[in-house]
């Protein structure tokens, strides 16, 4: 066997070590004997993995208290129609920063239930910026501001937290949630898709404020509506339970690593020397702001796109993979999340150096 370095967007790399300890407890888990796969998610043994599941994310990113976490299905997109259903409360608007190929999504699934104010938008500079905070336009009408905390597909992300004016803040951080330390109580609501910096694909979390949730449109379907779930521990229906399970183990591995802050200060030091290598580099460039480059999704062309190519085919023989970029954006993106070892950027650096010499 022979793992390589996967740098894919999402589902991502896994800590090799949360992969070990999933195949040694796959059959049994602890002393139930039965594997996670096989339990009743209302019985005892799943009930500890549950709690377990949820103190661990309160604890890594300080939920306080008057915020209900949960972990839902449908993943991040199915949040783009959930939140005007259930947050909008009767009010007729809502306001969207649109800075990428997330937000537009976003954009474009509220406008089934609302009108939406796009705040501000970088489209002209085909979503390599962030539009200035002192441009954007907030309606105090609407019911909440809705952001993508980092692009995936752009390489964009925002370094603090948007100030929304009194309205509740509400945030996609699919891409970057626990990546880096931030502060829960300046937002309504959090979501995101498990599949990047979590675990698998398959529960989405979100950490909502008590306050906005129990309003639901009363077309919201029961599952989807986050008062009902919020009631019922995420367990109105049978949740993702091996998921949970997984996602659980991730979040253990997080803290192990002395949790947010100590993997922020990794992902800080592994974005700045692949930035430096491209910026230093006559072949490949990154087209964002310097300012609101992602630290998580590093896309990057080269001079010459008919090396595309065998920039990949290289790759793929030295042991990187999933390197090309995003279909609507072409060249090459490396996703480094949390689990990306700082030794799989060194080797990607290394390999860029060579390839640049050698074409
Ligand atoms: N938002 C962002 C920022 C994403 O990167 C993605 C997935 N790549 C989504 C939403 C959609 O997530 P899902 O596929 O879980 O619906």
């Amino acid at each position: 066997m022979s793992r390589v370095y996967n740098f894919s967007a999402g589902p991502s790399i896994f800590p090799e070590s949360v992969l070990q300890q999933a195949q040694q407890e796959l059959l049994e888990w602890r002393d139930s004997g039965m594997s996670v796969m096989e339990m009743s998610h209302r019985g005892k043994h799943f009930s500890i993995i549950a709690e377990e599941l949820e103190s661990d994310l309160r604890s890594l990113m300080a939920v306080p208290e008057n915020y209900k976490a949960l972990f839902l299905q449908g993943g991040a997109s199915a949040q783009f129609s959930l939140i005007p259903q259930n947050i909008l409360n009767g009010k007729a608007k809502a306001c969207y920063l649109n800075t990428g190929a997330w937000s537009e999504k976003a954009i474009k699934d509220a406008k089934n239930y609302c009108d939406v104010v796009v705040s501000a938008s970088s489209e002209d500079t085909r979503f390599t910026s962030i539009p200035d905070a002192s441009t954007w336009l907030l309606d105090d009408q609407a019911a909440y501001l809705h952001y993508t905390s980092n692009e995936t597909i752009h390489g964009v992300e925002f370094q603090t937290t948007p100030n929304a004016h009194g309205l509740p803040l509400i945030a996609d951080m699919s891409s970057n949630i626990l990546s880096r330390k931030i502060d829960v109580s300046q937002y309504g609501l959090i979501y995101a898709g498990t599949q990047k910096n979590m675990g698998p694909a398959g529960v989405t979390v979100v950490i909502v404020r008590d306050d906005l949730i129990g309003y639901a449109d009363k077309t919201t379907p029961s599952v989807f509506d986050y008062a009902e779930q919020a009631k019922n521990q995420s367990m109105l229906n049978t949740p993702a339970t091996y998921n949970w399970y997984l996602v659980g183990l991730v979040l253990k591995w997080v803290k192990a690593q002395g949790g947010v802050e100590a993997i922020e200060q990794l992902n800080i030091a592994k974005a700045a020397k692949l930035y430096q290598a491209i910026d230093q580099s006559v072949l490949y460039s990154n087209p964002v702001d310097v300012p609101c480059r992602s630290r998580m999704n590093v896309p990057f062309i080269l001079a010459d796109e008919s090396l595309d190519k065998p920039f990949i085919v290289s790759a793929e023989a030295n042991g990187l993979f999933e390197l090309k970029g995003h279909r609507s954006v072409g060249g090459m993106r490396a996703s480094i999340y949390n689990a990306m070892p700082e030794s799989g950027v060194l080797a990607l650096i290394d390999f860029m150096a060579e390839f640049e010499r050698t074409h």
